[in-house]
């Protein structure tokens, strides 16, 4: 066991896939929950994943060693705020948000001196959300990032780190910035342009009735996986992680209109360059054991 008690607020993708790993490990002796419906708490004490599921926030985390905030990003304040008065001195909390430093902004304020805070990170996820789509495999080989500070507890992060690892985790620390600027160059300012594909072929689709729908077996097919991933989530990334986002959006329109002009004036050199330098990035993922090689990107193991 590494935590007596852990606290999940928030209780969709993520906090109940922890739940289940959890679980199936003995890593938590008790596990408390709350979600911001009475319906997603009627269905987890259903489905069965936590000990006890209380009303309020507060409720759950009366005398928990670990609190995990599993919410948007935009609900981390309103939770910090509720949770505050009720944390037990020597408690650590932790977060699942996309975005880190609106996220300690909104949260830290909220906690006194005597409670760890150490920001968190899972980059593991699919296109469901609620309940009902934790599975405890969901971290296993994904990178966790922990964002300690200069102040951070040792021990505090040592467990942590462990609880992470046991889930299957590989673990990484990073500067709150940093990991903002990173994580709009390899998800952010992607989920954005395959919103905008999918926008556009629907635009089309009016035009050419099922076609976009019939022939969407090549690289639209996984826009389109990726385009059905929850709003909520993903309008609080935007709205919280705008400076990344919008830097690197400018680069990517700079970039397009390059390819664009190559189209336009015949330049095959350039665009040949261009591919072989993009080809050279997946390999080195694969290489690095970030994807597979398979035909249907290992999907047909995968939830
Ligand atoms: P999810 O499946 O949609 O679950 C979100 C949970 O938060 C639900 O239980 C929801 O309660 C609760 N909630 C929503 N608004 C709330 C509010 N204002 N106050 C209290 N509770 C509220 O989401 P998720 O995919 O687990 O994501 C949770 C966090 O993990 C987000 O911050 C997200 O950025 C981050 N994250 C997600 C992924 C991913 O791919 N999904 C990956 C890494 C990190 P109800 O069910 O009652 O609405």
């Amino acid at each position: 066991m590494i935590y007596g008690r852990v606290a999940l607020i928030g209780l969709g993708l993520i906090a109940s896939s922890m739940a289940h790993a959890m679980r199936r490990d003995g890593t938590a002796g008790e596990i408390t929950g709350t979600a911001r419906s009475a319906e997603t708490r009627d269905a987890v004490r259903q489905i069965g994943f936590c000990d006890l599921v209380t009303d309020t926030a507060a409720e759950a985390v009366a005398d928990a060693d670990l609190v995990v905030l599993a919410v948007p990003v935009g609900a981390m304040e309103a939770v910090a705020r509720e949770i505050g008065p009720h944390l037990k001195p020597g408690a650590t909390v932790t977060d699942v948000g996309s975005v880190k430093r609106a996220v300690v902004e909104a949260v830290k304020p909220h906690l006194a001196e005597n409670v760890h805070f150490i920001p968190g990170h899972p980059l593991a996820g699919t296109e469901h959300s609620g309940p009902y789509s934790g599975f405890p495999e969901l971290f296993e080989n994904r990178w966790c990032i922990l964002l300690p500070d200069a102040d951070t507890d040792a021990d505090a992060l040592d467990r942590l780190t462990r609880l992470w690892k046991s889930m299957g985790a590989n673990v990484d620390t990073m500067e709150v910035d940093h990991h903002d600027l990173v994580l709009a160059v390899t998800s952010h300012c992607p989920h954005l342009i395959a919103y905008t594909m999918v926008g556009v072929a629907d635009d089309l689709r009016r035009v050419t009735d099922s076609e976009v729908i019939k022939y969407s077996a090549a690289g639209f097919r996984d826009f389109t996986r990726i385009a059905a991933s929850d709003p909520t989530m993903w309008r609080d990334v935007f709205l919280n992680n705008k400076d990344a986002t919008l830097e690197i959006l400018g680069r990517f329109t700079e970039e397009l209109f390059a390819l664009q002009r190559a189209i336009r004036t015949g330049d095959g050199d350039h665009l040949f360059d261009y591919f072989e330098r993009t080809r050279a990035i997946r390999r080195g993922i694969i290489e690095a054991g970030q994807d597979t090689d398979a035909p249907d990107f290992g999907r047909g193991t995968k939830r």
